[in-house]
């Protein structure tokens, strides 16, 4: 049988000390050793990976992307989202915060894998790396260069390139030496981060955010043989605009039309994936050009990337519906 590139996982967060407070239930529990979710009384899901509260970063990293890093210096591109409801941990898991104000062992993904990626560089003397990093936004069906808010306004462009790789046109790529380049990037890019202030949450992220580290490599002159061709592959880190439902937002207006337009990229991303893991579907259409999300991340959704999708859950009663919700999207991706 051939392997399905999408592996799922879900991660469900401790309860937060104001939902402790409030004497908030939980709904979710998990059963680890056959990789199930139960919500509510009855509803079961299983996936390839589950992380209940107790979960540590490192482990969440050692399981759904030690093995993507390993593939993106094979050659092949890896990608990882984090999908839930805004508050429910996407970027806490996926390590887009402030990291000056985040342990160490609190990291999220993003930091570890630059570390072990530049690691992995420092072991092989024999071969030239050349590593670039971009760092792009899509609000409301719009791009914006995380890395260069001067000209943010400006247009940026989705390309296919003539191998069939993703290329933004007008996108800032830096290209850098070290893990703390790559950190203090990432820290500046995600101080940028469009926030809007809705009802449900004031920081809550209204946009996707993909960071992209792109690696090229080549055997040093000296070990070099006409065989070997040098090698590119990209690892992109996407976290998702929160899934929340329209009504429980309660957003009208330019607050409304974004709404759609976040959902419309959320639902396109969906049939992407579905379909990717769907053998019927082989060569029938993959549906990538309904939303700037699915044409950027192109290049690492098909069948010969290595895909993580990480769906986070709140484990409060009050937070039910949407994580529900959430677990019928991830069960759709398996
Ligand atoms: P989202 O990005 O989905 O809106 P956040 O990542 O901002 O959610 O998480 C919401 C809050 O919950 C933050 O204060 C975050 O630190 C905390 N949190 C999320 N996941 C965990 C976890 N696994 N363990 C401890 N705290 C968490
Ligand atoms: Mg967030």
């Amino acid at each position: 049988m051939e392997e399905i590139p999408v592996k799922v996982a879900v991660r469900v967060r401790p309860l937060l000390s104001k939902e402790i407070l409030h004497n908030q239930q939980v709904c979710v529990r998990l059963v680890q050793n056959a990789n199930q979710v139960i919500i509510g009384k009855d509803h079961v899901f299983t996936f390839d990976f589950v992380f209940g509260e107790n979960s540590t970063q490192e482990e969440v990293y050692a399981v759904c992307i030690k093995p993507l890093l390993v593939s993106l210096t094979e050659g092949y591109n890896a990608l990882v989202f984090a999908y839930g409801q805004t508050g429910s941990g996407k970027t806490y898991t996926i390590g887009g915060e402030d990291s000056a104000s985040v342990a160490a062992d609190e990291r999220g993904i993003i930091p570890r894998a630059i570390q072990e990626l530049f690691h992995h560089i420092s072991e092989h003397r024999n071969i030239n790396f050349h590593v670039k990093v971009s760092y792009i936004e899509i609000y409301k069906e719009e791009l914006r260069d995380l890395l260069d808010l001067e000209t943010s306004m400006k247009d940026l462009h989705i390309r296919e390139d003539e191998k069939g790789n993703t290329v933004i046109v007008g996108s800032k790529e830096f290209q850098v030496e070290c893990a703390d380049e790559v950190i203090s990037l990432l820290e500046s890019g995600n101080a940028a981060r469009h926030t809007g202030t809705t009802q449900m949450n004031e920081h809550s992220s209204r946009s996707h955010a993909i960071f992209t580290i792109s690696i090229h490599q080549k055997q040093s002159a000296e070990y070099q043989n006409a065989a070997q061709d040098s090698i590119s592959s990209k690892f992109h880190f996407v976290d998702l605009a929160g899934s929340e439902r329209l009504a429980k937002t309660g957003n009208t207006g330019e607050r409304f039309k974004e709404s759609v337009k976040i959902n419309s990229g959320l639902f396109a991303l969906g049939n992407v994936i579905s379909a990717l893991g769907d053998p019927k579907r082989k060569s029938a259409h993959i549906p990538y050009r309904d939303a700037k999300i699915t044409r950027i991340l192109k290049d690492s959704l098909g069948r010969n990337a290595k895909i993580v999708m990480i769906t986070c859950i709140s484990p409060s009663s009050l937070d039910f519906d949407e994580s529900l919700n959430s677990l019928k999207y991830a069960n759709r991706a398996k």
